[in-house]
């Protein structure tokens, strides 16, 4: 049975080579075989074997082959029960008979003409079925999970919808849940035996609400009690713990034999607790202690759950800002989403998550208090300070732990709902937004107090010192590029691992995402299916490919089949040099587009001339105050706007095998003799980008004022309508255009870098995101007129 060779032994038991699941015992085996899992992928095996064996696979075909075409054809061999076509290339198809027999008919047969084709017909190729199991959404693959999740997210209706989706995905399952309380079960049930009155608590974001798949399990082994009874455990835990013999044959009281827990020292105990995990908990591997860390701790990992496990000793602190977290969440509904969200953009980011444990990043707690803080300090605030939640506790709630008041409410509904009412999207861009504008260098963040204390007033304050009394301030917190005091342990900086560099890219990351955030691309859902919302906040490089701060690129790509013969001509007849002339050709219309299409004003330009179709030549001629031909470069660029402003325009070069340098004197070649490649500075003073839909239906719909002619000569007279109705930007669009060409012969392309010199109105992103769709469409449309003759361009 095909069943019995999908399951191997091995060492530990079975594994199921179709589930890719271990199987400890025979019975679980039996289990398995029967189970829905199992049954399923067995069935969908069995099905795609089926299809394999029926049929054959046929290459030949076009896009205008249809499944009528070929069920048509091959019916000839045997009756043909299915066709599967590759739709969108159109390059193969598989075609299924209901009997083998017809596969070797087909395949006897040596050709196969078909409207005019000539189709190759082969066997399929026989794969082995493999299973891939789901990907789990944790933040390790995120970038994978993201792509996966990309379609949904952008499907949904409003940036809202996307936060709450994304705490949907992320967070801990049920069944993950149950699955992690029973460890925490397994393990008091050992550990009491060993610590009488000892307890494992769990801590972290295990149960702080915050949990994603694949979390950690952070845990605290409380031997607050056991110390009382030390001498107890040492006489009752033999019996059993001689019932429990480790690997190596030696009973387990020889862990407890000369240890005593009044003078042991924390190393000890965590040595101690490392010997019972590794001995008594069965499926526990990978035991070791780091010693190193702020506060020691025992790791390990649990095979069947493959979960990563840490135990720390007496941290009852941890324990309590769990609680703490716990009680922010039942407050304040918001919080969880926006959590969720901001770990997503940071771990995108590389600003949180130490890849190993310490490192110079934020930590999910630090980051988590970033937000709490930030919700406090809204107008007016969505979360209260740590100070008001102690008032507003009861008198049984009080609680100190080593000496550090840790008071609040034990229920969210002692707390009073907050007056703010914004909602996930506005709240998500405010955190971005205040933390781009926040001094960090002077400053301490206190969720106590709810406020920035400035660090000069922190240092000097003398109650710092009686904040704890059973544990003087000696030291006071670690201060460093970001300060963010733990809400309890006021001498701890949470953030103290962190940084200059990474303190810098955190607040870079959050001014990036600010500025994102003002965008119509971060608050519209995008018609034409393209990223948007979050998609593009998570996107690493900001979206359109950012590659150094504000650069923005827009490609274009080499289409011969969109090329009208004559150029397809000149292009072969240049043969290696196909690359230079299409550039060259791409680049002209860029200028044009820009300058009659979108009526931005030329600044200042250096590369090639583009002595046909080039808006340089448009605008000489249209121009009725053409600026200086030596206008010096130094002055266009220190002052792109003034000297546009004055009608200041550099004319390029005549001599079409020369560029120009930027001081105009000399023709710039690079070392190699080759052209540098060209570029420009550009003006916009107008949001030539907004409403165009509107303005171009108009145009369309009104017979007086339609246009006649060519795409271009509408989208120009749209920017014409734009520029009349429209107010004029605050302050101009001064902007840098550079274009190269990359990439081999196949996929030839020219690369063009936007770059904002002046953007006060914060348009530039708009701009760009117009730009892509559109600028590669008008560049087409006018290659393809280049070649109908001198065309000129569109004119005001
Ligand atoms: P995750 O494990 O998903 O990264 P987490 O919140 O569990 O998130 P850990 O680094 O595992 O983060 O820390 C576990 C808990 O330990 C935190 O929830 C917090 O209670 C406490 N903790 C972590 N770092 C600090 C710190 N720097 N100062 C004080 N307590 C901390
Ligand atoms: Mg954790």
């Amino acid at each position: 049975m095909e069943s019995e060779s999908d399951i191997k032994t091995t060492p530990r038991g079975f594994h199921c080579v179709l589930c890719k699941v271990n199987l400890p015992n025979q019975s679980s085996v039996d289990q398995h075989v029967k189970g829905r899992k199992h049954q399923t992928l067995s069935n969908v095996r069995s099905t795609r074997k089926t299809q394999e064996q029926h049929s054959v696979f046929v290459s030949g075909i076009n896009s205008d082959t249809s499944q009528a075409d070929l069920a048509d054809y091959f019916q000839q061999f045997g009756n043909v029960s299915d066709v599967i076509m590759d739709k969108d290339k159109g390059v193969f198809a598989i075609v299924q008979f209901s009997q083998t027999e017809s596969i070797e008919a087909a395949l006897s047969c040596v050709k196969h003409k078909m409207k005019g084709l000539n189709l190759r017909v082969k066997p399929r190729e026989k794969k082995e079925f493999k299973y891939i199991p789901k990907q789990k959404c944790d933040l390790q693959n995120l970038q994978q999970v993201l792509d996966h999740l990309k379609p949904q997210l952008c499907q949904l209706p409003c940036v809202n919808a996307q936060i709450q989706y994304i705490e949907k995905r992320f967070q801990l399952g049920d069944n993950e849940k149950k699955a992690r309380n029973l460890l925490v079960e397994l393990l008091q049930e050992v550990f009491v035996e060993f610590f009488p009155d000892s307890q494992i608590l769990p801590f972290g974001s295990s149960v702080n609400t915050f949990g994603i798949h694949s979390c950690d399990l952070d845990l605290v082994l409380d031997l607050e009690n056991t110390k009382v009874f030390q001498a107890h455990t040492r006489t009752t835990s033999e019996p059993q713990a001689a019932e429990c013999m480790s690997d190596d044959g030696r009973s387990e009281d020889s862990i407890l034999s000369d240890i005593d827990l009044s003078t042991a020292s924390p190393a000890e105990i965590l040595d101690l607790v490392a010997a019972i995990l590794r001995r008594c908990v069965p499926s526990v591997h990978k035991v070791h202690v780091v010693s190193s860390a702020r506060l020691p701790v025992v790791k390990f990992h649990h095979r069947e759950l493959n979960l990563q496990g840490d135990i720390t000793v007496n941290n009852r602190l941890a324990v309590r800002n769990t609680r703490f977290l716990q009680l922010c969440s039942g407050v304040e509904e918001r919080l969880r989403p926006l959590v969720y969200t901001i770990r997503c953009w940071a771990k995108q980011n590389q600003l949180a998550g130490n890849p190993s444990g310490a490192g110079p990043l934020l930590n999910n707690y630090a980051l988590t208090l970033l937000v709490i803080f930030f919700l406090q300090n809204c107008e007016p605030p969505v979360l209260p300070t740590v100070d008001r939640l102690k008032d507003m506790s009861c008198e049984e709630e009080e609680c100190v732990i080593e000496g550090w008041n840790c008071t609040f409410p034990s229920q969210p509904i002692a707390v009073p709902p907050s007056g703010n009412t914004q909602d996930l999207c506005t709240l998500l861009a405010g955190f971005f937004s205040f933390y781009a504008k926040f001094d960090f260098a002077s400053s301490v963040i206190s969720l106590r107090e709810g406020r920035a204390i400035p660090i000069t007033d922190f240092l000097c304050r003398k109650d710092n010192k009686e904040e704890n009394p059973t544990r003087p301030y000696q030291s006071g917190p670690r201060l460093g590029p970001l300060n963010v005091l733990d809400p309890f342990e006021l001498s701890h900086n949470v953030a103290g691992n962190l940084n200059e560099r990474s303190q810098k890219c955190f607040q870079k990351a959050c001014q990036d995402a600010e500025k994102y955030c003002r965008s119509l691309q971060y608050l519209r859902k995008s018609t034409k299916g393209k990223s948007w919302g979050l998609v593009r906040l998570f996107t690493p490089s900001g979206g359109v490919s950012q590659t150094k701060e504000d650069e923005l690129n827009i490609s274009i790509p080499f289409k011969p089949s969109a090329l009208p013969e004559a150029l397809r001509g000149q292009l072969q007849t240049a043969g290696e040099e196909f690359r230079s002339v299409w550039f060259e050709k791409v680049c002209g219309s860029v200028e044009r587009v820009f300058q009659s299409v979108l009526r931005c004003d030329l600044v200042f330009s250096s590369g090639f001339a583009f002595p046909e179709n080039s808006a340089a030549e448009v605008s000489a001629e249209m121009e009725t105050s053409p600026g200086p031909l030596n206008t010096s470069a130094n002055d266009g660029m220190d002052s792109p706007t003034s000297s546009a402003a004055a009608g200041a325009k550099r004319r390029l070069s005549d001599d079409s095998d020369m560029s120009i340098s930027p001081q105009g004197k000399k023709p710039r070649m690079s070392k190699r003799g080759k052209r540098e490649p060209p570029y420009w500075l550009w003006v916009q003073k107008h949001p030539v980008w907004a409403g165009r839909r509107k303005v171009r239906r108009e145009l369309i719909k009104d017979a007086d004022l339609r246009p006649e002619g060519s795409c271009l000569e509408i989208e120009a007279q749209v920017t014409d309508g734009i520029i009349e109705k429209e107010e004029e930007l605050k302050e101009p669009l001064d902007f840098k255009v550079q274009a190269h060409v990359v990439g081999e012969t196949e996929s030839t392309k020219v690369e063009l870098k936007l770059e904002p010199c002046s953007d006060q109105a914060g348009v530039f992103q708009d701009f760009v995101h117009f730009l892509e769709p559109f600028l590669p469409k008008m560049v087409e449309s006018l290659l393809a007129k280049a070649a109908g003759g001198a065309e000129n361009g569109p004119s005001r």
